[in-house]
């Protein structure tokens, strides 16, 4: 059968940076396995896999706006030194949540100045297009149950909340026990 919405779709993939590094990939006999048309996946992976059977195998190159969108400069902030007491040593790399009016933020320290220290709140993948090679090894159905929660139910995972690495945007509490 072909990817429709609310196809269950397993795939394995490696994904690259533009520089062509492998940045991310799937594990021999864990696909990667996500609904289809539920924005499990970005939103430019998903659209070139729509139409697609088992064994099909494609090439597609995401741009940022279709995977992690580009990089927002209000994210990247200096903060006083001070506000990291506690924290003995700081280095580029260390990652923080910093508490905003939107709730916790993931940042990365990416820069320690003297007494500034810059911080990024974007997703590392931001402003990054993404390459992806990918190949469909199952497609079916998905149930009622699936349909209801807009997340796949795995063996592995004790029936809910499956997926791996499949981002959840509801996130949290997922209406089964
Ligand atoms: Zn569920």
């Amino acid at each position: 059968m072909q990817i429709a919405n609310n196809s269950v779709v397993s795939i394995q993939y490696t994904l690259k940076n533009s520089e062509g590094t492998i940045i991310d990939h799937s594990s021999e006999g864990q696909p990667l396995n996500y609904l289809h048309g539920h924005r499990n996946i970005i939103p430019g992976l998903e659209s070139a896999l729509l139409d697609k059977s088992v064994g099909d195998a494609l090439d597609v190159s995401v741009e940022p706006e279709n995977a992690y969108g580009t990089v927002n400069p209000a994210l990247i902030q200096e903060v006083p030194k001070e506000h990291f007491q506690g924290v003995e040593t700081l280095e580029v790399g260390m990652r923080f949540q910093a508490s905003t009016e939107q709730g916790p933020v993931p940042v990365v320290v990416t820069k320690v100045a003297d007494d500034v220290v810059t911080v990024d709140g974007n997703h590392p993948l931001a402003g990054q297009t993404l390459n992806f090679s990918v190949k469909v090894e199952e497609v079916r159905e998905a149930t009622a149950e699936e349909l209801e929660h807009g997340h796949i139910h795995t063996e592995q995972s004790g029936g809910c909340c499956g997926g791996g690495d499949v981002e959840n945007s509801e996130g949290g509490s997922c209406g089964c026990s």
